[in-house]
């Protein structure tokens, strides 16, 4: 027995965290103990990667995480065979993909010796097509915008096909060439010894084809940038750090499926109100003797005024909840709340004739108070 493993500590959510923040946690760690990241550690870096894998593996698996939650570790890893959790018993490839931004996860696998394992899964790495890279960019809101929701243009800057040469890399009128070193087969076989080595031919990258007159527009890449204007919808309710995932919008690839666009959408602070996940918190300032006596006031929702009642007898930092009046809910159902802290504000000056008043509901209740010419000083 190697102990009992909490996957909840290894990516460091709590137990009722969200399959977002799982997912979260897990591309914070991925991006940390990457193995290039880790020279100096590289053998530890591999473990903790395996380590969080398992753990993303459970716990991102709604089926899975309920057994682990129910039944702890030992059921949780009879999944996984005998041996334990093995990279062949790793279903999320795509999301490792996205987390390293395109740069082929394959790639990144075969440094820690598990390349074999994703072309077992993937039945054979050629069969893959290439996929564009994945872009992110961000757009700042208001708190007004994520409570209605809003559709907002954006710009990006991207990668593709070419429109001059539509991808070929060729200039117009003239066509790619046969390439010269393998003669087309896009390998070159080199010997070693005993050994015959094929490798992938360096001149024209495995195409088996090379350019002899590039084409202007894209010195022969195939894709050149392009700025779109791109519409998304921001849904009401959104929260602050949320990623939208525009399937196809990211960067183009020659002869492969483009990569997605993410948009992270960051909420701008509001200078009254406090959001804290569905519920809205706005201060409002009452005299001591409308929290004695209890009043109406009007306080701002982000639906425009509301009236709220204030107790008698309302102490200072208590919080009236006005039901519905917080931030709608992105995934559907109830909306949150909006609570109002009471602020209870002592005068500063009095008037004679209040001061006057105060001290004879002082001397009713018999409280102890400073004489008047110790320090009001008439
Ligand atoms: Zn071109
Ligand atoms: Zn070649």
């Amino acid at each position: 027995m190697s102990g009992e493993k909490d996957y909840y500590k290894i990516l460091g959510v709590s137990r009722n965290a969200s399959q977002e923040e799982i997912k979260q946690a897990y591309r914070k760690l991925a991006l940390k103990w990457h193995p290039d990241r880790n020279p100096d550690n590289r053998k530890e870096a591999e473990e903790k990667f395996k380590e969080i894998s398992e753990a993303y593996e459970v716990l991102s698996d709604p089926e899975k995480r309920k057994i682990y939650d129910a039944y702890g570790y030992d059921a949780a890893r009879q999944s996984f065979g005998s041996g334990g959790f093995q990279w062949s018993n790793f279903t999320h490839f795509e999301d490792l993909q996205d987390i390293f931004n395109g740069f082929g996860i394959d790639d990144i696998l075969r440094g820690f010796g598990f390349g074999d394992v994703f072309d077992y899964r993937r039945g054979g790495r050629s069969s893959r097509p290439r996929r564009g890279r994945d872009q992110e960019v961000q757009v700042t809101i208001s708190l007004e915008d994520a409570y209605k929701g809003i559709e907002k243009t954006i710009n990006v800057q991207r990668y593709e096909t070419c429109s001059v040469c539509n991808g070929s890399g060729a200039a117009p009128g003239s066509a790619p060439i046969v390439c010269p070193q393998c003669g087309g087969k896009g390998v070159i076989t080199r010997s070693a010894g005993f050994f015959a080595m094929q490798t992938t031919c360096p001149r024209c990258g495995g195409v088996g084809q090379v350019i002899n007159k590039p084409c202007p527009n894209c010195s022969g890449a195939g894709y050149a940038p392009v700025t779109r204007r791109i519409k998304v919808k921001i849904p009401a309710g959104i929260e602050d750090g949320t990623h939208l995932r525009l399937a196809g919008e990211g960067e183009q690839v020659k002869g492969g499926r483009p990569g997605n666009l993410y948009v992270l959408v960051r909420i701008a602070p509001h200078p009254i109100f406090e959001r804290r996940d569905k519920d809205i918190y706005v201060k409002q300032k009452i005299s001591m003797y409308q929290a004695a006596l209890g009043c109406e006031v009007e306080v701002p929702t982000l639906s425009g005024k509301a009236k709220v009642k204030v107790p008698p007898g309302t102490q200072p930092g208590a919080k009236l909840r006005l039901k519905g009046k917080g931030m709608p809910n992105v995934r559907g159902g109830s909306p949150g709340d909006q609570y109002v802290e009471i602020v209870v504000e002592i005068p500063k000056s009095l008037s004679s004739k209040e001061k006057e008043l105060l001290r004879e509901i002082a001397k009713i209740r018999g409280e102890d108070i400073l004489e008047k010419s110790k320090f009001w000083g008439f």
